[in-house]
Order: C-alpha cells, then sequence, then structure tokens
C-alpha cells in the first residue's frame, strides 16, 4: 500500500514528488507513461521560470528535476494509468500494463495535450508535415518554408524558434490580434522572416506520398491563398488529460468543470478526500510552469497531512 500515489511526471508531479518524499511519506511512487518532464521538454525556451536565466530549453530545464526527487525516495513507475478509483478509503490505480497498486492520497498532474485545429487533412498528414511541435520537428525544415497557426503565446514562441532554422514562416492567425503576450508579439513583429497572414484560417493541408506541399488558407473576405510550405505546425491551445478520473460507468471520480478541469480548493483539494489535482489539468489553471510546480507542493503538503489524519488518529 502505497501513502502517496502520483500520476504524471511534469512539474506538478515531480514537486508533488520532492515534497511528500522530503516531507516524510514512506511509499510514494510516480506513474510517468513517458520520460518525465511534461509538456515543457517540447519547448525550445523559457525565459519565466525564476532564476532560469540565459537560453535555456523546456528541456534543459527539467532534466535535474526527476534526480533531485529520487535522493529522497521518489520512486518512477513508467506506465500509463488507465484509471483511478476509491472504494472505502482507498485508492486502486489500474495501470495499463494490468496490475492494480493501492494509495492511502493521490495527486493527479496528467496535464494538457495539443488540440486539432480541424481542417481538412490534418490527420492524414500528421507527422507526415503537419506537426504539433517544433522543437522536436523544426530541424526537417531547415531553410525550408513553413507555416505555424495559432495566436497564442505557444504559436507566437515557437513561430520565432523556427524562424532561426527556416527560411521563412508564415504565421496563419484566425484574428488581427494576438492573445499572445505583448514582448513576444513584439518580437514577432520584428522578425524579418515571419510574414505575418491575419483574419485567415486554414482550410486544407495537402501534399502527396512524400507529405506535404501546401495548406490553403481562407481569409475573412473569403479569399483563398495556396502557400507552398512542407511542414504545418498547429499550436490552437490544450485539452486537459483527465481520462484517469473517468470511471467505469461513464461518470468522473470528482467534481469537473464542464470543459473538463478538476474542480479544486486553493489547497489543491478535490472534492473526493485524499484526492488533490494539480496544474494545467485544475480549474482556473494559469499554464505555467511555475504554477503547476508549486500546486504540487501545495497537494503534497496537504497529503501528508491527510495521510497522517488518516493512520495516526
Ligand atoms: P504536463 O507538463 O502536461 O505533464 C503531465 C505529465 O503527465 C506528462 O509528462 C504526461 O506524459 C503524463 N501523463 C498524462 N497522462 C498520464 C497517464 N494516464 N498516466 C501516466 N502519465 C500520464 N509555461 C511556462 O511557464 N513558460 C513557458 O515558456 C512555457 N512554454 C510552453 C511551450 C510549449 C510548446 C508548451 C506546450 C507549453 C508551455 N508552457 C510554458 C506551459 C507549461 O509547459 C505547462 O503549464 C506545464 O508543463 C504544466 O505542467 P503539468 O505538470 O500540469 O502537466
Ligand atoms: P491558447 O492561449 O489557447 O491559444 C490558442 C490560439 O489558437 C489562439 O490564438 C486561438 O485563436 C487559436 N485557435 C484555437 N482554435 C483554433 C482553430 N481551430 N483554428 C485556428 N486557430 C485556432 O493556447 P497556447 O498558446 O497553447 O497557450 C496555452 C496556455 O499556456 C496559455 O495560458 C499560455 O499563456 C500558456 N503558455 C505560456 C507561455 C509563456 O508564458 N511564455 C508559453 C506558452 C504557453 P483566438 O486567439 O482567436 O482564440
Amino acid at each position: 500500500m502505497l501513502d502517496c500515489a502520483i500520476i504524471g511526471g511534469g512539474p506538478a508531479g515531480l514537486t508533488a514528488g520532492l515534497y511528500t518524499t522530503r516531507g516524510g511519506l514512506d511509499s510514494v511512487t510516480m506513474y510517468e507513461k513517458g520520460m518525465p518532464g511534461g509538456q515543457i521538454t517540447m519547448s525550445s525556451e523559457i525565459e519565466n521560470y525564476p532564476g532560469a536565466v540565459g537560453e535555456i530549453s523546456g528541456m534543459d530545464l527539467m532534466i535535474p528535476w526527476p534526480a533531485q526527487c529520487q535522493k529522497f525516495g521518489l520512486k518512477h513507475e513508467m506506465v500509463e494509468v488507465t484509471r483511478v478509483s476509491k472504494e472505502e478509503n482507498i485508492f486502486k490505480i489500474y495501470r495499463a500494463d494490468g496490475k492494480v497498486d493501492e494509495a492511502h492520497s493521490v495527486i493527479v498532474g496528467t496535464g494538457s495535450r495539443p488540440r486539432r485545429a480541424g481542417f481538412a487533412g490534418e490527420d492524414k498528414f500528421f507527422g507526415r508535415g503537419v506537426s504539433t511541435c517544433a522543437t522536436c520537428d523544426g530541424f526537417f525544415y531547415k531553410s525550408k518554408e513553413v507555416a505555424v497557426v495559432g495566436g497564442g503565446d505557444t504559436a507566437l514562441e515557437e513561430a520565432l524558434y523556427l524562424a532561426k532554422i527556416c527560411a521563412k514562416v508564415y504565421l496563419i492567425h484566425r484574428r488581427d490580434t494576438f492573445r499572445a503576450s505583448p514582448n513576444t508579439v513584439a518580437r514577432v513583429k520584428r522578425t524579418q522572416n515571419i510574414e505575418l497572414v491575419l483574419n485567415s484560417v486554414p482550410e486544407e493541408v495537402y501534399g502527396d506520398n512524400m507529405g506535404v506541399t501546401g495548406l490553403r488558407v481562407k481569409n475573412n473576405a473569403g479569399d483563398i491563398r495556396d502557400i507552398n510550405v512542407p511542414g504545418v505546425f498547429t499550436f490552437v491551445g490544450n485539452d486537459v488529460n483527465n481520462q484517469t478520473l473517468i470511471q467505469e460507468d461513464g461518470t468522473f471520480l470528482c467534481e469537473m468543470t464542464k470543459s473538463g478541469e478538476v474542480i479544486v480548493d486553493i489547497s489543491m483539494k478535490t472534492s473526493v478526500p485524499g484526492l488533490f489535482a494539480t496544474g494545467d489539468m485544475r480549474i482556473a489553471a494559469p499554464k505555467q510552469v511555475v504554477c503547476a510546480a508549486g500546486d504540487g507542493a501545495v497537494a503534497a503538503l496537504q497529503a501528508i497531512s491527510y495521510v497522517d489524519e488518516l493512520l495516526n488518529h
């Protein structure tokens, strides 16, 4: 029986792992289906994590975190969790390998995943010219032209990254103002090889057996433009990873918002005692590494108190 099971090994889960183990819980396992670090490892540059100065990538930032936790006894299972349920006072952790573990408390931090924009050909060419990760795939388009879709921080930051590698970046956004921070917008506007294609949405990405050859976009006036690029990067927001909380009867284990975020109080407590939710998946998440890490610490301190109360009082 674990004192605490942590689901997800991003900034939230890793920080929860550090604080639970260092705070005295004996048996804590973090379940992470891939390499620990979370979605920030896909980011080419992070400049707003306090103390991390200079040109550092998301991967650079996250590399030391797992070892720091393991030093205090955090165990890492590289396996996907399919479901978390609670019977009496015991949580059951259903794993993709068929095993079921048990825990007194659970901290969920499964984050979010890139959303599809929904234009024709996007799924067909995904992984063959359509991508959601500039650091992963940008190099394939070295000295070539690419298109970026979206107007948030991710789209603009990744457009800036791609502009350093590629000959030209077409930034396609459905409005004429950006959701991204003003500083980032100013940097994009100063970058000579980024062309803004505003008030426009992609209609279709097309290509041949080799991959993508172009993107057809339509502007608000109904004009069609063909942009001949071999690479299309979409950054149109994220959906919350809440699947582990779905029960056999299709209901959620705890209270959720209509858009699928976990409802928590300021202590990261959900509506189920002993279950905490952290990071991008919780209601009103600022979707920042520093905030996810903060959530992990808060949830861990609460989990320590919960387990102590459960076992000793
Ligand atoms: P995540 O980082 O999403 O981690 C969740 C982890 O859970 C993942 O590793 C996933 O594999 C794992 N997981 C999911 N489901 C399961 C399961 N069922 N079983 C086991 N494991 C599971 N924030 C900033 O502060 N500054 C930035 O500059 C910045 N840039 C960004 C750039 C990009 C390209 C992106 C995509 C995001 C950026 N963000 C930035 C946002 C930041 O990455 C997130 O807010 C943060 O990573 C959220 O942390 P998290 O721990 O909640 O979730
Ligand atoms: P986001 O802020 O939700 O922006 C998504 C963008 O995609 C918006 O501009 C949106 O247009 C556009 N869009 C949505 N659906 C579309 C569709 N179907 N077709 C075309 N365009 C579409 O997502 P994000 O940029 O990934 O950022 C997510 C969160 O992480 C934010 O809170 C962000 O601040 C944070 N983040 C922070 C940093 C940083 O601090 N440096 C870096 C990256 C991300 P509209 O604007 O018209 O809605």
